[in-house]
């Protein structure tokens, strides 16, 4: 059986009284709930694994470098990420790839150190609106999967999350029949290179504008195993219905 997801990515938003939010939504976890991963802003890590453990929620880091330590001022390795008590990393969100020019190769040496650090990467794919209307989405799914993710996953180790840029924050989320053959396609790439053992037990989360309102529908969708939520994830009122549709 394959794990199902609702993860939370707060980007640059939350001080600690933030974390309040986590306990909220620990308090109203459903009786079997899915994995819930919460990734906070860096400085966070540490006081929201405090927080979120009584719940069994986990916490993720958004980003790390691809070294074990060195000078790269402002960043932090995966090593102190799970230092921190997460277990989780986003690697390769599109607002990355865009405004850091973090590259498939970059990804993939981020995703390797989050799991030399024992963490699971959730290693993000996805088309932007050009890719989109152009009828490019699979190539460009394709070669991001295959140059993103590194040899060996397994899915203790590998989640993928599949994010159309034109989605994410926009409030516009794609058919339910684009996702599916989205999904579809990643797990088809996954299987083709992992073999169907594994593959099958990997987790793909849509990520892209999901709501309270659209969860449920987009849970549906064959081969979502859950999701990656930003705005939504801020409030446990907006995140927890969101929980609780999966
Ligand atoms: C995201 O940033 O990963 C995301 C999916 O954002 P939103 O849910 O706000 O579209």
């Amino acid at each position: 059986m394959r794990r199902k997801i609702a993860a939370g990515n707060w980007k640059m938003n939350g001080t600690a009284a933030a974390l309040s939010e986590v306990t909220a939504m620990g308090e109203n976890l459903p009786p079997a709930p899915p994995t819930v991963v919460i990734c906070p802003p860096a400085p966070l890590l540490s006081q929201a694994c405090v927080v979120s453990m009584p719940f069994g929620i986990q916490i993720g880091g958004q980003d790390c470098h691809a070294e074990a330590s060195g000078a790269f001022t402002g960043d932090t390795s995966a090593a102190m990420v799970a230092d921190s008590g997460a277990t989780y990393v986003i690697v390769g969100h599109s607002e990355r790839r865009d405004a850091y020019r973090e590259t498939d190769a970059d990804v993939a040496a981020k995703a390797q150190a989050a799991w030399t650090a024992g963490l699971t990467a959730i290693v993000c794919v996805g088309e932007d609106l050009e890719q989109r209307t152009s009828g490019k989405t699979l190539d460009v799914i394709k070669a991001q999967l295959s140059g993103s993710v590194p040899d060996g996953a397994s899915d203790d180790t590998l989640v993928v999350a599949y994010e159309p840029v034109w989605a994410i924050g926009t409030g516009k989320v794609p058919e339910l029949a684009q996702i599916e053959e989205v999904h579809d396609f990643i797990r088809a790439e996954l299987t083709s290179r992992f073999g169907a053992e594994t593959s099958d037990r990997i987790s793909l989360l849509y990520g892209g504008s999901v709501k309270a309102e659209n969860a449920a529908t987009i849970f549906q969708a064959a081969n979502v195993d859950g999701a990656l939520v930003g705005g939504a994830s801020l409030k446990a009122a907006d995140f927890s219905p969101i929980i609780a549709a999966l």
